[in-house]
């Protein structure tokens, strides 16, 4: 099921990343029309209906248009760098049901075979609101991130639990604690300014974060909670580095 809406990757690029998409639409058989339309000007690599049944429009070797106006880890050609799938979902404008089990499972599938063909480093399978985060939202909230890296996909660590205390940070706060969490927001590869103001770009970030990594409650605020799972999850990306670097080094010695 080819789509017209596709070329080359920039600098003949290899995909590290794949972003996950909700279709957004109440019909799935229209979206995946809209995909594969002359003229629509977007495309993805899959599309995942709800039952499981999944659908390869563009080649993983191929840059397919998905993401838009997108920026992570100081990239900002996303779509030459990633491989996209859309998930079928009517999402938040349309009442946004449960992704089904069977659709979750196809999915991970689908991931794990994309990793065996590409290197996709763990924290670089993301949402689409991960490097849009001020005008996307999706695969959103009820996206079960946990359960793809139980199979081995994608980056997680448990959310820290809400209302231990700590500082509580919000849009219009001006402070160092302010610019500790945009540093670690923008190690971890969100795009905003570390300017110490909680300005709408941080506010959206934070609730971008918060939609993947601490979906119980996605406020915008910058509690202790959001600050302490960020944390974990740059500690643990690190670890995870020095594993991989160790076994790189390792296999030069050996060879
Ligand atoms: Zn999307």
């Amino acid at each position: 099921m080819p789509s017209p809406n596709q070329g080359e990757r920039r600098d003949g690029r290899r995909p590290d990343m794949i972003v996950l998409h909700y279709t957004g639409m109440a019909d799935a058989e229209a979206a995946l029309e809209l995909l594969k339309a002359r003229g629509s000007e977007v495309s993805t690599h899959y599309f995942v209906f709800e039952d499981g049944r999944i659908f390869q429009l563009v080649q993983e070797s191929r840059r397919a248009w998905h993401a838009g106006a997108a920026f992570w880890a100081g990239e900002t050609d996303i779509n030459s760098c990633s491989i996209g799938i859309e998930i079928a979902n009517p999402g938040h404008d349309y009442g946004y049901p449960d992704f089904p089990k069977r659709q979750i499972a196809a999915v991970t599938a689908l991931c794990r075979g994309i990793q065996t063909r590409n290197t996709i480093p763990p924290a670089r399978v993301l949402a689409h609101s991960d490097v849009a985060p001020s005008r996307k939202q999706d695969p959103g909230e009820k996206f079960p991130w946990r359960t793809l890296r139980d199979s081995g996909v994608g980056h997680w660590v448990d959310p820290a639990p809400i209302g231990k205390g700590g500082a509580v940070l919000a849009l219009g706060d001006r402070s160092d604690a302010v610019a500790v969490m945009q540093q670690s927001l923008i190690q971890y590869g969100y795009g905003l300014a570390a300017n110490s103001t909680y300005d709408s770009t941080t506010y959206d970030a934070v609730a971008a974060f918060q939609r993947h990594f601490r979906p119980e409650r996605i406020d915008g605020i910058g509690d202790e909670s959001t600050r302490a799972t960020l944390r974990e999850l740059l500690a643990q990306r690190g670890r995870i580095r020095t594993i991989a670097a160790r076994a790189s080094d390792f296999a030069r010695l050996a060879s």
